[in-house]
């Protein structure tokens, strides 16, 4: 611990002790009054962006790097394809050659170079992706032919110069920009890495995460419930949000409301994780020990505690060096939203992702929305008409424990606080989880 040093006594001769105490005592007032200043999310957002350091790349084999994201650019070392290939079964030919009779002088097949030089009156027969021989300049398909023992008779009149080859390059040329650092690998982009020959391929090493649900009431699924007693869901609902998100679950449990424990657990993750994420023990109740353990953790800093949001208001942010903790409210709908608006963009900031952010559209509500005192997210279903009219209906009851009201959810729809409701036909704006549905 740092000394402290006590402030220059006052005129009044305070004794020192309680010059100490007192000065203490209003610093720390001070900076929970701060930490508890509600904030908009826009602005805790901004607070976490500033926190978020970027995840180190690291070398791993292609067959390990599905939907994992780039950190370097992929640039074309080659022209694909590296030799004009048949895009069909057929003949190679010279296209200028107007008689219909060619003598056979070879298979070509893919994977193989056959040296013989195609001339007017002879040709190859030639398979798909397979490379077109010296001297032909078009493969007529096999469909337009007709075979005479060594012979092939072409029923096709015009032959295009370049009709049914790919030329080399021609779906990638050298030096191109392939794919862009942040790039997420799914099927299309990992081939395209394979295809240029990049394996190992450099990725941004996962964010290291753990959840812990903390409360006395929480009971294992599948145990019997006793008085007072509920099941922990948020720490499946949590793992499974990660699970799609570009990082590493390091470690997922549950722990009663007992400082020792809980701090003994912070402490422990701290030197392990990136991101360490809790949920319940934030709000204002007496054994409310997450956000007391942060606020008194020397070493740790509390960034907000408090949020203009619904729901979601008790959010913890606080750091220590690069280590990220999220103290989520145990409200199974608080953590999951706050999850979505402050973790999820976290992770895949960390990760250099170029899709940090999930799209905002402008939907009109299609019924009457009392909205709250709060910014407020409410589970909603975001429907496309014919017209492509984007409408917009809550999931029902909004309530931040009743999770069913994120079953059939699409978006989140951004109320903002007003003191009328919001009337049927009025436009918001909706953070879409997936994409519209059709409207019925
Ligand atoms: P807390 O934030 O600890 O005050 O908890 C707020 C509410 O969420 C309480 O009703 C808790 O019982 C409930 N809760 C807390 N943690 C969980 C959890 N892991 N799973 C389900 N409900 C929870
Ligand atoms: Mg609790």
């Amino acid at each position: 611990m740092p000394p402290f040093e006590p402030p220059r006594r006052d005129a009044l001769a305070i004794p020192e002790e309680v010059t100490v105490t007192l000065s203490q005592t209003s610093q720390s007032h001070d900076a929970e009054r701060e930490l508890d200043r509600m904030r908009p999310p826009d602005e805790a957002r901004a607070i976490v962006e500033r926190h978020l350091s970027r995840m180190p790349s690291e070398l791993v084999p292609l067959a390990d790097a599905a939907w994992r994201i780039l950190a370097t650019d992929i640039i074309a070392p080659e022209d694909h394809p590296p030799f004009p290939a048949s895009t069909m079964d057929g003949f190679a030919v010279v296209a200028e050659d107007g008689s219909p009779w060619r003598e056979i002088i070879g298979d070509q097949h893919a994977g193989h170079v056959l040296d013989v030089e195609v001339t007017e009156g002879y040709t190859v027969r030639i398979m798909t992706g397979a490379p077109v021989p010296r001297g032909a300049n078009a493969v007529v398909p096999v469909e337009a032919t007709e075979l005479a023992e060594d012979h092939v008779v072409i029923h096709q009149e015009d032959v295009r110069i370049g009709a049914n080859v790919r030329p080399v390059g021609s779906d990638v040329r050298k030096g191109d920009l392939i794919l862009p650092a942040g790039t997420t690998l799914g099927p299309a982009e990992i081939g395209l890495v394979a295809n240029m020959g990049v394996n190992p391929v450099a990725v941004a090493r996962r964010p290291r995460v753990c959840v812990l649900s903390t409360g006395d009431e929480l009971v294992e699924p599948g145990d019997p419930l006793g008085p007072g007693q509920i099941r922990d869901s948020n720490r499946f609902s949590l793992t499974t949000a990660l699970a799609a998100e570009p990082c590493e679950i390091t470690f997922s449990g549950k722990a009663p409301d007992r400082r020792e424990e809980l701090e003994g657990f912070l402490r422990e993750r701290m030197e392990l994780d990136d991101v360490i994420v809790t949920s319940g023990g934030v709000s204002m109740g007496d054994l409310d020990l997450i956000k007391a353990i942060l606020f008194d953790s020397e070493d740790v800093t509390v960034h907000f505690r408090r949020l203009y949001l619904k729901p979601g208001k008790p959010l913890n942010f606080a750091t220590r060096g690069d280590t990220l903790i999220f103290g989520l409210p145990g409200n199974p709908v608080s953590s999951l939203v706050t999850f979505e608006l402050f973790i999820r963009p976290a992770l895949r900031r960390m990760s250099g992702a170029l899709d940090v952010d999930r799209p905002r559209l402008r939907v009109r509500l299609e019924e009457e929305n009392p909205g709250s005192d709060r910014v407020e997210f409410q589970r909603g279903i975001v429907a496309a008409g014919p017209d492509g009219t984007l409408t917009a209906r809550s999931t029902g009851r909004q309530q931040s424990s009743r999770l069913a009201s994120f079953l059939g959810a699409n978006a989140l729809l951004v109320i903002p606080p007003r003191e009328r409701p919001y009337m049927p036909g009025e436009e918001i704006s909706a953070l879409m989880l997936a994409p519209p549905r059709a409207a019925s």
